[in-house]
């Protein structure tokens, strides 16, 4: 195995690098998401013949999707610029204040993961969506005052793995609210044979469709996996990336026939021999792995939800039927076995 983050589907060092060159630069060359990009062209358009801003718009999805693409694609098409932050960052009012003040008429404010802003940072953006105003305070004490600032009409794109996280007035304050979902093997394979073109990797479209199957429904990660399938590729010195170099490079990467990688098989493997199969409190599942909560629930949750290899519910999680399956053990059989460790 060579990396076990290869399947993460946040950025690693070397995606912040690639990513640009391979960024969709308009709507049309984004590939799937059918209907939020049929949504988007409604509303640029019509914010382009109203001569006005675009309604604030919310991204959200797991990550590798294309929120951040998208978000540049929105200021390319209005033709304005884009600022760029983050919830994490942006922890001072004072943070925020500076970039809005430097908002021209129409610009894009990117602010990635949003639901991790903290409040005082959040009810400036409050009235600062809804009025285009923003109340500074100067000094502090008994000589403090407030001075307010007009800013100019500007778009707040939010992204956000965790809807559920947004304060209810955050959220409704943005008039465009798109979900994107995962990628189905078809429009992998698009973007696939598109960054394969970009990057003058030659593909055969069996390796391209192999790759497809194989990356979590998530652009980044199929990307990733098709860098590391050229360098096998390149090594074995043949030129073209085909089916068993792509094979060999998945296997050389940890990723099986379901997409899984090590992580994922840890999860699951936790989840019914430590757990008995559950349910069981993410916080309880991290201990036991050794991961925060956080990622468990933000990168590697989704997915298995989605393929139907664990269920989310109020008392916590559980392993469903495919999960045994997949590890071969019986779910009487994995309680038995929890039973003799203790
Ligand atoms: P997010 O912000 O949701 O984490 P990004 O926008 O950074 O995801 O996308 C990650 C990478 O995946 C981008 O560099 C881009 O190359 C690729 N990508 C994402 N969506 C698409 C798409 N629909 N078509 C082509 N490439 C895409």
């Amino acid at each position: 195995m060579i990396e076990s983050s290869l399947t993460t589907p946040q950025p690693i060092q070397d995606d912040l690098v690639v990513e640009k060159s391979l960024r969709p630069a308009s709507l049309d060359e984004f590939v799937g998401q059918l209907e939020v990009v049929e949504n988007l062209a409604v509303f640029i358009e019509s914010a382009r013949r109203r001569q006005s801003s675009l309604d604030h718009v919310i991204l959200f999805g797991p990550p590798g999707l294309g929120k951040t693409t998208l978000a540049f694609i929105i200021a390319k098409e209005l033709n304005v610029n884009i600022k760029l932050s983050s919830g994490p960052v942006l922890d001072r009012p004072a943070d925020l204040a500076g970039i809005l003040t430097n908002l021209a008429d129409r610009d894009v404010f990117f602010v990635d993961e949003i639901h991790r802003m903290n409040n005082s940072v959040g009810e400036y953006l409050y009235s600062a969506m809804e009025d285009f105003r923003i109340d500074i305070m100067l000094d502090k004490g008994p000589n403090s005052r407030t001075i307010q600032l007009n800013l100019n009409p500007f778009t707040l794109v939010g992204a956000t793995t965790r809807m559920g996280n947004l304060t209810s007035p955050l959220r409704d304050r943005f008039g465009v609210i798109l979900r994107l979902d995962f990628y189905d093997a078809a429009d992998l394979q698009k973007i696939l044979e598109r960054s394969a073109s970009l990057m003058e990797i030659p593909i055969t479209a069996e390796a391209a469709a192999r790759i497809a199957g194989r990356a979590r429904g998530t652009p980044r990660i199929a990307n990733r996996i098709l860098r590391r399938a050229r360098d096998f590729a390149e090594v074995k010195g043949e030129g073209a990336l085909d089916l068993p170099t792509a094979q060999t490079a998945l296997d050389r990467l940890g990723i099986d026939d379901m997409g899984l990688d090590e992580m994922d098989r840890r999860i699951l493997r936790s989840l019914v021999t430590n757990f008995q199969g559950g349910p069981v409190g993410v916080e309880s599942l991290a201990v036991a792995l050794h991961e925060t909560a956080r990622t468990i629930e933000e990168v590697y949750e989704p997915y298995l939800i989605k393929e139907g290899f664990i269920q989310r519910t109020q008392r916590g999680r559980v392993a469903l039927e495919k999960t045994y399956d997949y590890l071969g053990v019986k779910p009487a059989a994995a309680t038995r076995s929890q039973q003799q460790l203790f």
